[in-house]
């Protein structure tokens, strides 16, 4: 199978409400129009560069998500074009991209990652950072981006209860913030982002939106061929 049949696979099992978004990084242009080319309009990239320059490359209409960590001194490259930034992991980033936004009068979506798994290599908000921050109104004074829901990421791991756990976690923190900051989020804040190539089918019955797929559309990626 090549991997517009791979991502047509996926396509048909997942519900029709949840996102398939395909993770291109490291994948060349090629691979991303064979997916367009099957209507496939969404797509992840966690590098500043790459993604511009996908972006400068390529059909203007496609959705780019920025999912890894962003560095604020690179915000500025992606701010004109990005359609979703899934990696808002601290207030100083939020309040850096709602800057940012404002001088290209856009406001941009935005998913706060949460921090669920047990290592200590990934970052995110936790629960009780976040209820400070809803509770103190910090992010509703930023105009220019829009809360849209969650990211989170599971551990590495083959223990499907541990990663089953994870996923709850951050459906319950989802659920949480809807429930008590309504006023802030609005009727925006409606995607969950959780699923990766080796535990989506987990993260759809846990209730994700949006899952991001890399390896299982495209192949492995290979680091080597790179600086
Ligand atoms: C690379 C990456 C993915 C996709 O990973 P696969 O295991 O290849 O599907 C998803 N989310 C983030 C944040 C990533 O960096």
């Amino acid at each position: 199978m090549n991997c517009a049949e791979r991502y047509a696979e996926i396509r048909k099992k997942l519900p029709e409400s949840v996102t398939l978004l395909a993770v291109s990084k490291t994948k060349p242009a090629t691979d991303i129009m064979s997916l367009y080319d099957i209507g496939c309009r969404d797509f992840g990239e966690n590098k500043v560069q790459e993604l511009t320059q996908k972006y400068n490359e390529l059909p203007k209409d496609i959705r780019w998500h920025q999912i890894g960590h962003l560095q604020t001194n690179k915000i500025k490259y992606i701010i004109p074009f990005v359609y979703m930034i899934h990696s808002i992991d601290s207030i100083k980033l939020a309040a850096e991209v709602n800057k940012q936004a404002a001088k290209h009068d856009r406001v941009v979506d935005c998913l706060l990652e949460l921090k669920v798994a047990n290592e200590d290599t990934k970052s995110g908000f936790d629960i009780d950072e976040l209820k400070q921050l809803f509770s103190q109104n910090e992010f509703s004074k930023l105009n220019n981006i829009r809360l849209r829901g969650v990211m989170g990421m599971a551990t590495n791991t083959d223990d499907r209860d541990e990663i089953r756990k994870e996923f709850l976690n951050v459906k319950a923190v989802f659920d949480y913030i809807k429930a008590n900051y309504a006023g802030e989020v609005g009727e925006w804040f409606d995607q969950i982002s959780m699923g990766m190539s080796g535990d989506y089918d987990i993260a759809v019955e846990c209730g994700s939106t949006i899952v991001r797929i890399g390896s299982t559309i495209f192949g492995e990626r290979d680091y080597t061929a790179q600086k």
